[in-house]
C-alpha cells in the first residue's frame, strides 16, 4: 500500500461524486474541482447538512415517506382533517410525492411501497410495505387506491399482485389514467399530464 498523496484525495472525492445519480465521471471532476475551490466553511455546511438530513429523517409510520417525527406533514395535515385519509395513492418512493404533489390538487394521502415487486433483483412481498397498506386498509370506511407506479413490466406486476392480495376487501382501486404512456417513468411526466391522470383515473 502506497502513501496517500493529494491526488488520492482528489481521486476518492470524485470517486464518491460518480456514485450520485445523474453525476457521470466530468460532472464529478468539475463538482470536486468546485468543492476544492470552494469556501471551507460552505463546504463544511454542505457536508453537514447532508450528514443531518440521512441521520435524523427517517420513515413516516403511516405512509413511509420522509419524516423528522413521527408523521409526515402529509398525513399529519391528514389527521387535522385536511386531506382525505380513505384515498390512498400507491407510490413507489418518497420522491414521487414531490411530482404529485407539484400542482396541489390532490386530496388525499399517501403510501410509498420503497419499490415494486422485481424477481429478477430478489425483491419481493415481503421487502415493500405490503402488509402495513394492507393494515391502512383494514382501519378505514371506505378506502381508495390508486396506483401511480412505473407503467413497467414490474410496476404492473405490482399493480396485478397488490389487486389480488387485497380483492376480499371493499375497496374502490383506480390507477392513473390517460397521459401516461405505457413504459413510462412518472418523473419525466409533466405537470398536465400528471394532473389529468389523476383527474380521469380509472376504476379497476
Ligand atoms: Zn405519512
Amino acid at each position: 500500500m502506497g502513501q496517500q498523496t493529494n491526488n488520492d484525495l482528489i481521486g476518492n472525492l470524485i470517486d464518491n461524486l460518480c456514485k450520485l445519480p445523474s453525476i457521470g465521471k466530468k460532472s464529478a471532476q468539475r463538482l470536486a474541482y468546485f468543492l476544492l475551490n470552494h469556501d471551507e466553511q460552505k463546504v463544511e455546511n454542505l457536508a453537514n447538512a447532508i450528514l443531518n438530513a440521512r441521520k435524523n429523517i427517517k420513515k413516516c409510520t403511516i405512509c413511509y415517506n420522509y419524516a423528522e417525527e413521527e408523521f409526515c406533514p402529509i398525513c399529519l395535515s391528514a389527521s387535522q382533517g385536511l386531506r382525505q385519509t380513505e384515498l390512498i395513492c400507491v407510490i413507489e418512493k418518497p420522491s414521487d410525492i414531490l411530482l404529485l404533489e407539484k400542482f396541489g390538487g390532490y386530496r388525499g394521502v399517501y403510501h410509498v411501497l420503497g419499490g415494486t415487486l422485481s424477481p429478477l433483483d430478489g425483491i419481493g412481498p415481503a421487502n415493500l410495505t405490503i402488509n402495513s397498506l394492507i393494515s391502512r386498509l383494514h382501519s378505514l370506511d371506505s378506502p381508495e387506491l390508486v396506483f401511480a407506479l412505473n407503467t413497467n413490466t414490474d410496476g404492473e406486476a405490482t399493480v396485478m399482485y397488490l389487486i389480488n392480495k387485497i380483492k376480499s376487501l371493499p375497496v374502490k382501486i383506480s390507477r392513473l389514467a390517460r397521459g401516461m404512456p405505457i413504459g413510462s417513468d412518472l418523473q419525466y411526466i409533466d405537470e398536465i399530464t400528471m394532473q389529468k391522470a389523476l383527474e380521469n383515473r380509472v376504476l379497476l
